[in-house]
């Protein structure tokens, strides 16, 4: 395999996606609901991977599930967890950011959404990022950026093959691929609008999302002119 090769495992854990990207060394991208760890953890196996070739645990943001089962995984291989600092406060009550709705749909869910959603057991990070964070000391050609707007503390990846994950800040379906669309929930609407057109500035081949997805250049454009 060329150095440069990144091999992205998505880990579909229900409603919610969980990533897996392995270049000279391995990453996973957000931990699910509480109790996802062994789905995480049998997908790494199947890669060939043991638990402590995890390098690192980077969370997009702190919602609970993204977040949930970081403690445990953490725990079992050893591996920091890095999340940006806005949203570091939210691992550490285990309640995560508030849910505003951006639209009708997103302001019933924030009211209906379960406890585990809400809810996880709290945790203090290992990695608190700021401003930009270069992949290369974990093995992989790319960067963590930060995407404010769904959450304060919303951060995104960008690869250099063009691959990029950006969390809740584009969203698709629940469980299904969906369409891409405008985030459900936003602390600030007019920062995710600028997160957004931020990472489409940046010419992505490809784009995994937290839930559905992935999505083309072409599927992006007819949503996000
Ligand atoms: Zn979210
Ligand atoms: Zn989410």
């Amino acid at each position: 395999m060329p150095a440069d090769t990144i091999r992205i495992t998505p880990i579909p854990l229900g409603f919610v996606n969980a990533f897996l990207i392995r270049g000279k060394q391995a990453v996973l991208i957000d931990t699910g609901n509480p109790g996802s760890a062994d789905r995480i953890l049998h997908a790494l196996g199947e890669q060939g991977l043991a638990p402590h070739d995890l390098a690192l645990i980077l969370l997009t943001h702190g919602h609970g599930d993204h977040v949930g089962s970081s403690p445990v995984l953490r725990e079992k291989t050893g591996a920091k967890v890095a999340i940006h600092i806005r949203d570091a406060d939210a691992l550490r009550t285990g309640r995560g950011p508030n849910l505003t709705g951006t639209n009708a749909l997103g302001r019933v869910f924030a009211v209906l959404l379960p406890r585990p959603i809400r809810g996880f057991e709290p945790f203090e990070p290992d990695i608190l990022i700021e401003g930009e964070l270069s992949l290369q000391p974990y093995g992989i050609a790319g960067k963590v950026v930060p995407t404010p707007g769904h959450t304060a503390g919303s951060i995104s990846v960008v690869l250099e093959n063009g691959a990029v994950f950006a969390g809740d800040t584009i969203m698709g379906g629940m469980g299904r691929k969906g369409k891409p669309r405008f985030p459900l929930f936003a602390e600030d609407a007019a920062r995710a609008k600028e997160s957004i057109a931020y990472l489409l500035g940046q010419a992505p081949e490809s784009v995994y999302t937290g839930h559905g997805g992935p999505f083309s250049p072409a599927e992006l454009r007819a949503v996000f002119p």
